[in-house]
Formats: structure tokens, C-alpha cells, sequence
């Protein structure tokens, strides 16, 4: 039983890279991710004085509205 050579042709690509062909399984995960993950505006609003709206004070004075 002799030991096999390990095959070392410079010509041969290196199995290990990755296919830069994206498989047809790829290409369906990326059609389900593309679907699940839509981009999402998300309207946000802003208290005059600068904090995000309703600012404490305004809770305040909602509250004491509330309370009238
Ligand atoms: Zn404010």
C-alpha cells in the first residue's frame, strides 16, 4: 500500500474557494429575505423644545389636562 501524492497542480483552482455563482437555493433565500425584510419608515415626532414629542413637560400637562 503506497501513500497517495497529494495532487498539487498550480493550474487547478483551490476547491475550498467559494463559487461566486450564487446557487439556485441562494438565490431563494435571498427572494424570502428580500420579502420578510422590507424596508419600514417609521414617522417620528419631535417636541419643539427638542426632546422626542411627548417631552416630559408635555406629559405634564397632559396629565393635569387630564386631571381637569
Ligand atoms: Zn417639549
Amino acid at each position: 500500500m503506497s501513500p497517495t501524492p497529494l495532487a498539487d497542480d498550480p493550474d487547478q483552482p483551490d476547491s475550498d474557494q467559494p463559487d461566486p455563482t450564487p446557487s439556485q437555493q441562494d438565490l431563494d433565500d435571498a427572494d424570502f429575505v428580500l420579502f420578510a425584510h422590507p424596508p419600514k419608515a417609521i414617522a417620528k415626532l419631535v417636541c419643539a423644545c427638542g426632546d422626542d414629542y411627548p417631552c416630559d413637560e408635555v406629559r405634564f400637562a397632559q396629565l393635569v389636562k387630564e386631571g381637569l
